[in-house]
Order: C-alpha cells, then sequence, then structure tokens
C-alpha cells in the first residue's frame, strides 16, 4: 500500500529520530514480515521471540534512563515505534502497552532500589509486562475493585481475579491493582508487582476469543493467596495506587489517539488504492464524484485530527497536557477514526468484509479504541466535568 504523505511535525525532525524509525521500520520488515504476523494471528498470539529481539534491539525501554539499562530516549522515540508498529501492521505484539504503559508506572513511581532491580530486564527483553486493572465487575468504574492485598509476613498475600489483560498470556511481569485498605476507598488502592515465575497461586485463565487483535494475548489472570514481598509494593507507599493511575493516563490515552490517526492515513491509503484499480460500470470506483467527496471528507477530518494529536503530544513534551485536553484527543481521534474506517471500508464493496483486505481488520482492530483506555463515554464524563 502507498503510504499517505504527512508533514513531519517540528518535534520530529531531528535526524536521530529520522534515523531511528528507519531502523524500526526495518526491525519490523525483518521479524515481522506479513506471513509471520499473519501466524500470530492464527495461533492467537505472538511468538516470545518477537520480544527478545525487539530487547536485543534496544526497541524495549526506549525512553528509559541509560542508568536503569533502557536507551535514554524520550517520548518522541516511542511515538516512533508505535506509528512503525501500525505502518507496518504488526497488530497483536503489545509493545506500546509495554513502553507506554507498564514500563512508564516503575519509572515514574518505582523507588531506586526497584527501578535498579526490574528496568534492566524490562529494557532487555527477559520480562513482558501486563497491568492488571480490570475485573469481571469492575472496568469503568475502577474504585469497584474486589482484588485484597493484605498484609502477611513481611510482604503481601494476593487474592481475586482480573480479565481483559492484554499480554495476558506470556506476561511474566504483571502490575497488579489491589485493595491494601479496604476501608478507605480510592485512597485504599495500591500497584503490587507479581513475578509470574516467583510466586505460587498464579494462574492463567481462558485467552479471550476478540472480534479484532487476534494476534493479542487478552486474557483472564487469577491471583489465589500469591504472596509478594513488600518491596514489589510500586512505590513502597499503602494507597497510593489511584494517584500512580491517574497520573499517566494523559499520556496513555494520547497513545490510543496516535494510534488513531495513523489508523485513519492507512485505512485512506488502502482505499485511494483500492479504489483506483476496481471498475464498476466501466470506470474505476475512484472516478465516481462520490468516492472522491467520501474520500476528501476522511482526509479533511485525518489531517484535523493529526494537527491536535500533535498538538497534544508538543504539551506533552513539555509538561503541560492536562488530562481534559487528553480525553478530548482519545474521544475525538478514536470516534473519528472508526467513522473513517467504516467509510473506507463502504467504498471497497463485499471485498471490505473479507479478512484477507487490510481494511476489514483496520475495522475490526479499531473498534476497541472506543472501549479501552477509558471508554469514550468516560472521556465525555471527564470533559464534562471541565466545563
Ligand atoms: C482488547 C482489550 C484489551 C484490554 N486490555 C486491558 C489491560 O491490559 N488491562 C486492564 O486492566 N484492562 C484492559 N481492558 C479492559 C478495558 O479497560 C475495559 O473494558 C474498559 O475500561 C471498559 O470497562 P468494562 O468493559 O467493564 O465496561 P463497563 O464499565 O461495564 O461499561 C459498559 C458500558 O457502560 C458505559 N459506562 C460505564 N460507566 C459509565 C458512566 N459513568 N457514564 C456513562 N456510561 C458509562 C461504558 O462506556 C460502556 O459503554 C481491555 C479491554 C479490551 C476489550
Amino acid at each position: 500500500m502507498t503510504a499517505l504523505q504527512v508533514a513531519i511535525p517540528d518535534y520530529m525532525q531531528d535526524p536521530e529520530l529520522e534515523m531511528f524509525a528507519d531502523s524500526v521500520a526495518k526491525f519490523f520488515q525483518r521479524e515481522a514480515p506479513a506471513k509471520r504476523v499473519e501466524e500470530w494471528r492464527e495461533a492467537g498470539q505472538v511468538e516470545r521471540d518477537i520480544w527478545t529481539k525487539a530487547g536485543e534491539a534496544g526497541l524495549m525501554g526506549v525512553s528509559v534512563p541509560a542508568e536503569y539499562g533502557g536507551a535514554g530516549g524520550d517520548f518522541r522515540h516511542d511515538i516512533v515505534i508505535f506509528q512503525q508498529l501500525v505502518r507496518n501492521e504488526v497488530d497483536g505484539f503489545g509493545l506500546q502497552l509495554h513502553n507506554g504503559i507498564v514500563v512508564p508506572y516503575i519509572v515514574a513511581h518505582g523507588t531506586e532500589e526497584q527501578k535498579h532491580r526490574w528496568l534492566p530486564r524490562l529494557c532487555s527483553g527477559e520480562r513482558i509486562t501486563a497491568i492488571a486493572m480490570s475485573e469481571p465487575g469492575a472496568g469503568s468504574d475502577l474504585a469497584a475493585i474486589r482484588t485484597t492485598a493484605v498484609k502477611d509476613n513481611g510482604g503481601y498475600r494476593i487474592n481475586g481475579s482480573k480479565t481483559f489483560i492484554s499480554n495476558g498470556q506470556l506476561a511474566d511481569f504483571v502490575v497488579v491493582v489491589a485493595r491494601t485498605d479496604p476501608s478507605l476507598g480510592n485512597k485504599g488502592i495500591s500497584l503490587l508487582v507479581v513475578e509470574t515465575d516467583a510466586v505460587e497461586g498464579f494462574r492463567r485463565g481462558k485467552k479471550l476469543d476478540k472480534i479484532g487483535h487476534d494476534a493479542q494475548d487478552t486474557s483472564e489472570l487469577y491471583f489465589d493467596d500469591v504472596w509478594v514481598p513488600a518491596d514489589n509494593l510500586l512505590g513502597g507507599e499503602e494507597g497510593r495506587g489511584f494517584y500512580q493511575l491517574m497520573k499517566e493516563l494523559p499520556k496513555e490515552r494520547l497513545m490510543m489517539a496516535i494510534n488513531g490517526v495513523e489508523t485513519m492515513d492507512m485505512a485512506i491509503a488502502a482505499t485511494v488504492e483500492y479504489t483506483r484499480s476496481r471498475k464498476a460500470f466501466g470506470q474505476p470506483i475512484y472516478d465516481f464524484q462520490n468516492t472522491q467527496f467520501k474520500l476528501a471528507e476522511c482526509r479533511a477530518k485525518a489531517v484535523v485530527a493529526r494537527r491536535f494529536v500533535e498538538d497534544c503530544v508538543r504539551r506533552l513534551l513539555d509538561g503541560t497536557l492536562d488530562g481534559t485536553t487528553s480525553a478530548i484527543a482519545k474521544m475525538w481521534v478514536t470516534d473519528t477514526e472508526c467513522r473513517i474506517v467504516d467509510e473506507c471500508l463502504q467504498l471497497h464493496g463485499g471485498y471490505g468484509y473479507v479478512n484477507e483486505y487490510p481494511i476489514a481488520r483496520m475495522y475490526r482492530n479499531s473498534r476497541v479504541q472506543r472501549i479501552y483506555g477509558g471508554s469514550n463515554e468516560i472521556m465525555k464524563v471527564i470533559i464534562a466535568r471541565s466545563l
């Protein structure tokens, strides 16, 4: 598919970043070619080996300071990886969650001892991460979680079940959201690290049979009397979990918007190519004015979305991105992404409904963008609060 031309924003205009983008693209083309990604989709998960290779190539923890084993980059390096994952159609490989969500919790909230203990292996590819917040009875309403972590024998005993956990089958480093004091509401929530091969009582449940992201091993996880040492309490202080989660949310939501604008352009590019080659009534589908108008509308929305997301990235980089603005980006961009992908699928006719065509996969994969990371209804609750 021929990519659409997009202007490189000022903050990405750096020869070092351009070289990095080139090497990341080559890494995915070499290690995750279309045939291999298809095998992962059929297997329902990626092979562990891609994680190890990504670690060896310096892609895991690219923005982690060098003193903790990272590459010493910043969020712009992570953006390069997120973009290349979408542009090379490597769906299902949970590197975005690892680099953009879980590792930053350790960097931002871990004690010095925890950072030195954990981060080198999170950067080298020896450890694959997951964040276990959602439970069968608590998704949007995080305050309703029932998993407990009770003080016991110099550590904590964790009991509970989690669901929808990305990287669930492969992760061996799980950040668990649990109640350390049920009487304190949000202030009684803490984050505890479970290294799954070092504990008893941890079980992986079934890999969920989803409509999209076929190669992503989203799963149920069970914690039955799992004991972890007190040193595994993130930040070393009880009751900080809710704050730690909320603090990182603006960036996490912006990441979804970054994915959204990449997918919009991929969908438009695929549709321009398809409609130029497919004929009806003796002419390419592209030549119908309806096709051109629909694609023009999609392109206009995609450009507007991209400019807004770029503005949010600038604000994130200078430390001024607020929760409301990132909620606006997450909600509007992912809603628009789904509308654009739907229009593009329509222009493919029946072939758009066939999985072999990338647009069908984009349609299935993009749907969850409006649900996870805080549903778009929750984004509206946040935006409305600011009015
Ligand atoms: C593929 C996938 C991967 C995921 N990965 C992870 C992961 O790695 N870790 C993790 O912890 N979780 C993960 N999740 C869970 C995800 O974060 C939740 O699904 C999401 O937060 C919504 O929660 P829920 O599914 O329980 O829906 P519910 O909270 O039950 O919501 C159902 C509906 O009610 C609406 N609603 C809820 N509250 C309100 C309100 N106050 N006002 C208006 N409408 C409301 C919602 O918007 C939604 O439309 C993942 C989910 C999926 C599908």
